[in-house]
């Protein structure tokens, strides 16, 4: 199927060339080539991808990167429809997240949030996590004056100041930490929650805009899966790019691009109109961040109960445990427990830094999170991953998208994608019907 060969037909520069075949620059690939134009891919490693990605544990292919995505726009379930994925697409079982607050107690996060933002900082479950004097001050956020909304650049300059540091430190920050792999001050807030300075501007406070954003997003879970893994978009997505006529060539690694075409690493130059879907390609990244992720499979009587529901979050700084977030995988998806024998489970714990020696810590870590004793570890996976938050600018001439253009998350990669493959199409479309191309 995808074979390591140069692409054999004469380098027009009416060909697309796609740096990176995750899945932006499958995306791309597959419109592109629907549209009638010649299109290469170059991907560095031996595997398509990217970042969706998989590892055979317990005898099954379970993501070893993403493994959901935000519903938010719809757009990622749309593309998997049209992939004919629509029977795969699941939703994990209803059951609260858990925080592990500083002092090493877990609670269920508090049920009407966002990000770990309280709607009601009255409600009975905030005022247990955060306690009454918190909780006091969150609810200073019903009648402090509102400030424009632009002169909040963070998630955590706009919870600090309208609901205080309590929520801010106790619910906020581990949510943001877990999600983001970043602190709430680096979070921009449009990134983190793109329709929040109009809710404010509508609602008036924090709490009214958190209750409007959740009324107006769907019901239930706001993520979701595919059942056998995300991974499987990827393979999808370039079985149906090369049925459209896109070739994908693996172990090329792009070394230079400029408006002309690229330059391959072992010199060759291939001309063509440039597509960056690789952010390491596209310059230096500005702001990358490595997060190490730990898959095991465990037989644990003890997790059948699901006690931390579908997973942790973990405060900063909390003695005994390394992890920033635990997930249970087995009882997040359906599918992944019909799978495997009642007694096993498997989880996945992400790190800020590889811990020097895996298999002891995250038997420990998973004692400390779930309460739960565990003898020790049926199998682990242990990768360390890149991502890019912000990109370099590609050159004048050049087209860039997924995490090479800054936008990061499949909810943002996925419409943005295709907005660029549908206007390089439509100048094929207008090339070809005699109009201008450019
Ligand atoms: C642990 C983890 C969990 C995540 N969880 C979620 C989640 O739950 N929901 C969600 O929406 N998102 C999640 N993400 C993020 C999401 O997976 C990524 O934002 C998305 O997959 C990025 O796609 P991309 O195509 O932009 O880049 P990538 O997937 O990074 O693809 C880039 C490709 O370019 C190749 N490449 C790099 N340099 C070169 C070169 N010089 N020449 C040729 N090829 C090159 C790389 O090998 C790679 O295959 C997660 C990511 C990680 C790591």
């Amino acid at each position: 199927m995808i074979q390591p060969s140069m692409p054999s037909a004469s380098q027009s520069p009416a060909r697309i060339i796609v740096i990176g075949a995750g899945v932006a620059g499958l995306i791309v690939a597959r419109e592109v080539a629907r549209a009638g134009m010649p299109v290469t891919v170059f991907e560095a490693s031996d595997r398509i991808g990217g970042q969706l990605a998989s590892v055979r544990i317990a005898g099954i292919d379970v993501d070893s990167a993403a493994e959901s995505f935000a519903t938010r726009g719809g757009a990622v379930a749309a593309l998997a429809t049209e992939l004919g994925l629509a029977h795969d697409l699941v939703r994990p079982r209803e059951s609260p997240a858990w925080l592990i607050g500083r002092g090493g107690r877990a609670r269920p996060l508090p049920a009407a949030s966002l990000l770990g933002i309280p709607a009601d900082p009255r409600a009975p479950d905030v005022v247990r996590a955060i306690g009454p004097v918190a909780a006091w001050r969150a609810r200073l956020d019903a009648v402090l004056p509102l400030r424009r909304p632009e002169s909040y650049p963070s998630v955590g300059s706009l919870v600090r100041r309208r609901m205080g540091s309590g929520v801010l430190r106790q619910l906020v920050a581990p949510v943001v930490r877990g999600v983001y792999s970043m602190a709430p001050d680096a979070l921009p807030l449009d990134r983190a929650s793109p329709g929040m300075r109009d809710a404010l501007r509508e609602a008036g406070s924090l709490g009214a805009a958190v209750a409007r954003l959740r009324a107006a997003g769907p019901a239930g879970s706001q993520v979701a899966g595919l059942r056998g893994g995300m991974h499987l978009l990827a393979t999808t997505l370039a079985e149906a790019a090369e049925s459209a006529g896109a070739q994908i060539v693996l172990r090329a690694r792009v070394a230079r691009a400029d408006e002309a075409g690229v330059w391959l690493a072992g010199g060759d130059r291939v001309r063509g109109h440039v597509v960056s879907a690789a952010a390491a390609s596209a310059g230096a990244a500005v702001r990358e961040r490595t997060i190490t992720v730990a898959t095991a499979a465990v037989d644990a009587a003890g997790l059948h109960s699901a006690p931390r529901g579908t997973g942790a979050l973990i405060a900063d700084g909390v003695r005994g445990m390394s992890a920033r977030a635990l997930t249970h995988s087995t009882a997040k998806w359906q599918w992944l427990a019909d799978n495997l024998p009642a007694h096993r489970h498997i989880v996945r714990l992400s790190y800020d830094e590889t811990p020097d020696d895996p298999e002891q810590t995250v038997a420990a870590d998973l004692r400390a999170i779930t309460g739960v004793p565990i003898d020790g570890l049926l199998q682990l996976d242990v990768r360390t991953w890149t991502r890019t938050l912000q990109a370099q600018p590609v050159a004048a001439g050049l087209d860039a998208v997924g995490e090479a253009a800054s936008v990061t998350g499949l909810a943002s990669i996925v419409p943005a994608a295709r907005a660029t493959a549908e206007r390089l199409s439509a100048n094929v479309r207008a090339a070809r019907s005699g109009g201008a191309e450019g």
